[in-house]
């Protein structure tokens, strides 16, 4: 994909360190069993398309928390080695957030994810209104408290800066986020929870009547677009050997961002976005998986 310029994107959202155990089989309520291995990883959706998006070629300013403890600069150093600017990530009492997860040798997995730090991104801080104006979009998820992600929100209306919402972990969405989204990225299940229809082109459609335009990503089945007053896309997944799937959908939404930015029509960048996020599930890990520009080109197209 050749490049026009470069596209200007701020996240608002979560930081957390993934705690992962790798295990045969999960414990069962008051079982304990060994485990093979143990790593950290850096993750939280807002950190993983923070992270997506820079190496897929956008200038990305992240704002968020971490907390004071051991997490907090490796977290730091995560955003900021992936080239994704943390001036705007603050540093707050209290531990950083952190999702505790148990994945078993049939790849299932349970999550628990404690807040910590990001559970005090209630508002704006002096500068990120000025941060979020100056991006061409606002990449948001619900992994932060609703007053927060509902502030980045105004913002970015205020200034005219498009906002892509991930809305998951999936919950009742306030009338005036959606009023406020100009694209939603729901995956199917997020879809179906939202709306309450199971088929996600369905879902996709009624999601029209508050938003103007959605993508659905269908796993392995690719994506699905949707907008007023022009006719379904389905865009085919980039044929992969799945190893993690863990934020595939992030590195998707990061990737997407990027090209959308750049001028790219809807389907080209969400073809373009596939690319990353097959290249993505090809890896073990979340933020370390994601390709840069140069692979998401050599798989594209
Ligand atoms: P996650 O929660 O793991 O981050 P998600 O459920 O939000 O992912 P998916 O719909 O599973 O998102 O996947 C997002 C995109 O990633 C898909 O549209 C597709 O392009 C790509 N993808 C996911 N799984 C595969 C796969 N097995 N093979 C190739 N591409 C995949």
């Amino acid at each position: 994909m050749t490049t026009s310029r470069t596209t200007a994107l701020t996240v608002l959202g979560s930081t957390n360190m993934d705690l992962v155990a790798y295990v045969p089989a999960a414990p069962r309520r008051g079982e304990t069993v060994f485990g093979r291995e143990f790593r950290t990883v850096p993750g939280g959706k807002g950190t993983n398309q923070a992270i997506a998006a820079a190496r897929a070629g956008g200038a990305v300013t992240m704002i968020g928390a971490v907390g004071e403890d051991d997490f907090g600069p490796r977290l730091r150093a995560a955003l900021a080695g992936a080239d994704v600017s943390v001036e705007a990530l603050r540093t707050v009492a209290g531990p950083s957030g952190t999702a505790h997860i148990v994945v078993d040798d049939d790849g299932g997995n349970s999550i628990v994810v404690v807040p910590g730090a990001n559970a005090t991104v209630t508002g704006l801080a002096p500068g990120d209104e000025e941060r979020i104006a100056a991006a061409d979009a606002l990449l948001l998820q619900l992994e932060l408290p609703m007053e927060g992600v509902l502030a980045g929100a105004r913002a970015a209306r205020a200034h005219g800066v498009r906002t892509v919402l991930t809305p998951a972990p999936a919950q009742p969405l306030p009338a005036e986020l959606l009023a406020l989204t100009d694209l939603l990225v729901p995956n199917e299940h997020e879809a179906a929870a939202l709306t309450g229809i199971d088929d996600p082109r369905r879902a996709a459609l009624a999601f029209l009547d508050d938003v103007p335009e959605v993508v659905v990503t269908l796993g392995a089945a690719g994506s699905l677009y949707v907008a007023r007053g022009s006719e379904p896309v389905t865009v085919p997944a980039v044929p992969a050997r799945a190893v993690d799937t863990t934020a595939a959908g992030d590195t998707f939404v990061g990737a997407l961002a990027v090209a959308h930015g750049e001028g790219r029509p809807m389907p080209e960048a969400m073809a373009w976005a596939a690319s990353a996020a097959a290249l993505a599930v090809q890896r073990a890990g979340a933020s370390s998986s994601m390709p840069d520009r140069g692979e998401i080109d050599a798989g594209y197209g």
